[in-house]
């Protein structure tokens, strides 16, 4: 499954299989369900799965960490909230303001610690080379 995608026939918000998706369409936004269906019974349930496109209120509410927060239907989110967030991270350490660096500088070596442990952790486990690990095995060495 690739990042960002949902997995197939599994509801995000309760976990349960669901049968199908459905889309309300308003003037301003897209809204998704998972429909779950019982044959046996007829019944049908359906969990919210949140507009398609960018959550505009809630983002207003995050807009000072740079994150723009999208539906669960959108892929590479994860990736573009890392991105937004070490941006924001990336100014506060040039913050005039020495207490908002400071909270940075401790957020920063918060972050090496758990890439490091996630790092460990990864060859541990052996788990699969990522995309950068196996670009560069496949270049060619220059000298
Ligand atoms: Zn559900």
């Amino acid at each position: 499954m690739r990042e960002g995608e949902i997995p197939i026939r599994i509801c995000p918000r309760c976990g349960e299989e669901y049968q199908w998706v459905e889309r309300l369409k308003t003037p301003h936004n897209t809204y998704l369900y998972f429909v779950h269906y019982d044959p046996a019974t007829g019944k049908r349930r359906k969990c919210y799965g949140g507009p398609v496109s960018a959550y505009s209120y809630v983002t207003l509410l995050h807009g000072d960490l740079g994150l723009v927060l999208r539906g669960l239907a959108e892929r590479g989110r994860l990736k573009e909230y890392i991105v937004a967030l070490l941006e924001t991270l990336e100014e506060r350490l040039e913050s005039d303001h020495e207490s908002v660096r400071e909270e940075a500088l401790e957020l920063l070596d918060m972050l090496r610690r758990r890439v490091d442990e996630l790092s460990r952790l990864r060859t541990q486990r052996s788990l699969p080379a990522t995309r950068e690990e196996r670009e560069r095995e496949r270049r060619p060495i220059t000298v």
